[in-house]
Order: structure tokens, then C-alpha cells, then sequence
């Protein structure tokens, strides 16, 4: 466990602090998104600072890198999944919960998997939009846990890269922006963002339909946190998530989260 680490975990019992540190919901698509996203401002930036809360939303998955994703397979990987999820809340310090919803392959069947990653497909009708937008409005009104706040800020993934969960979720959320007391931030999904254009990442962030500005809210990312997120995440470590994280350090990336112009909290960012 990284010194960081450490310290994380002993000022997440200090009651001094956690009076004074502002509390943080982050919205994870699946489990891995936040370490894989935010791992970086969790070790040393913006978040570094905050009592985090992770809020998983598609709480039921098959996919592994092992095991064809079949769907009675749900149970054990769904608790492998939940495993890594542990090792990585003691990591990088953060608290965490699981909603229920089923993620794309395990809703559509495995024969989905060709269009799970669509930028441009038309997710209008769908249903779980509202559904997802219910359950977040709830997510932003009520206490962490006993004896804490609602969330100060709730972070979101912007959907970049076009996985159908991560857009849901991303879809959800800008349709509460202005709606809710809480500010929203998208917060860039990796190892997705990693490989769009600047006009990629311009022309996705534009179907939100919210005017955006990024803020910088880590340092460089750095290769032990990248390798602690993939300590923790054995299951998901394929190739193209390796292959990110060289470019990401190649190209000396920090992580970011775009807010509706004028909302960030002036206490975050890096
Ligand atoms: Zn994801």
C-alpha cells in the first residue's frame, strides 16, 4: 500500500477531518471507473482532500477477461467484480455502494458486444435514462452515511469514448443540471478518452447538451497509480487499457472533469 494510501485511511477515521472535508459523490458506470478515471485525484489531486463516495451504477456484470460473459455466470463474476471493488476503496481510499442494474451485455445478451461502444447511436427512447436520472436525484439529497452531509459535488461520467453505460449514465445526469441544488461534473472516462481527438472529444461532449469547461483536477498521471489500478482490477486488463495508460504517460495527461460553464466549486480542482 502506497504511504498516501495510508494516510487516506487514517484521516478517513480522524473525526477533525472529517468535519472539514468536503464530501464528493462520484457516479462509476461499472466498477474500475472511478480508479481508472480519477485515480490520480484520489492519490494527489482535487480529490485527494475530499471524503469520496462511489456510487456504482450497473451493479450486476459478466464481463471478465477470462470467461465468456454468459449470463448465469452473473453471480460469481458480479462478486469477483465487487472483490476488486474492495481492494481498490483501500487503495485509493474512497467508500463505496452498489446499485443493482444490470450492465449492457448482461441486459442485451453477449452478441451486444459489437455495438456496446457507439458515440453517435440514438438513446432517446430509452428508458433507463429516467430510471437512472430518479435514482441520482435521490443519490445527490441524501447523507453519505450517518452523521455526514449530502455530497457537496457530484461527479459523473461525461460518457466519452461511447459505451452505452457510461452514455446512459452521462445522459442522466446533464438532464439534471440545473434541475438539482448539487453541481454536476463529467469527469473523462478512461482508458477511453485516452484515444479521441480534441474534435472527438468536442463533437461527444456537445450531444450532453450543456455548455462545458474542463478543469484540471490532477497532476500528470503517474505509472504507480496506474499500476495500483491495475492490481486491483485484474479481471479487466485487457491490451486496450494497458496500451492507454502508456500513451496517457507518453502524452503527460491529467485528469479532467468539464462542468456547465461557471459551476466549479471554487474549493476544487487541482
Ligand atoms: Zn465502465
Amino acid at each position: 500500500m502506497t504511504a498516501s494510501a495510508h494516510n487516506r485511511i487514517l484521516r478517513r477515521f480522524s473525526s477533525q477531518y472529517r468535519q472539514s472535508a468536503k464530501c464528493v459523490t462520484v457516479i462509476s458506470p461499472h466498477f474500475d471507473d472511478l480508479p481508472l478515471s480519477l485515480g490520480q485525484s484520489l492519490r494527489n489531486g482535487a480529490l485527494a482532500s475530499c471524503q469520496v463516495r462511489e456510487r456504482v451504477v450497473f451493479g450486476r456484470s459478466t464481463w471478465t477477461e477470462w470467461v465468456s460473459p454468459a449470463a448465469e455466470r452473473a453471480a460469481p463474476i458480479t462478486l469477483w467484480r465487487r472483490a476488486e471493488e474492495v481492494a481498490a476503496s483501500m487503495m485509493f481510499g474512497f467508500d463505496w455502494s452498489a446499485a443493482q442494474w444490470p450492465e449492457a451485455l448482461l441486459r442485451n445478451g453477449a452478441a451486444f458486444g459489437p455495438e456496446m461502444l457507439d458515440p453517435a447511436k440514438d438513446l432517446s427512447a430509452e428508458i433507463l435514462i429516467p430510471e437512472i436520472a430518479g435514482w441520482l436525484q435521490a443519490v445527490a439529497t441524501v447523507a453519505q452515511r450517518p452523521n455526514r452531509p449530502p455530497p457537496a459535488l457530484l461527479l459523473v461520467a461525461a460518457g466519452l469514448g461511447g459505451h452505452v453505460d457510461h452514455r446512459l449514465v452521462a445522459q442522466a445526469a446533464a438532464g439534471l443540471v440545473g434541475h438539482i441544488d448539487v453541481p454536476i461534473g463529467f469527469y473523462e472516462d478512461r482508458p477511453y478518452v485516452t484515444y479521441l481527438s480534441t474534435a472527438q472529444l468536442s463533437e461527444q461532449l456537445a450531444s450532453l447538451g450543456v455548455e462545458l469547461e474542463a478543469v484540471d483536477v490532477s497532476p500528470k498521471v503517474q505509472a504507480s497509480t496506474q499500476a495500483a489500478a491495475r492490481l486491483c482490477y485484474p479481471s479487466q486488463m485487457k491490451p486496450f487499457f494497458r496500451e492507454a495508460m502508456d500513451l496517457d504517460r507518453a502524452n503527460g495527461a491529467v485528469e479532467r472533469v468539464w462542468f456547465p460553464v461557471g459551476t466549479c466549486p471554487d474549493w476544487f480542482g487541482a
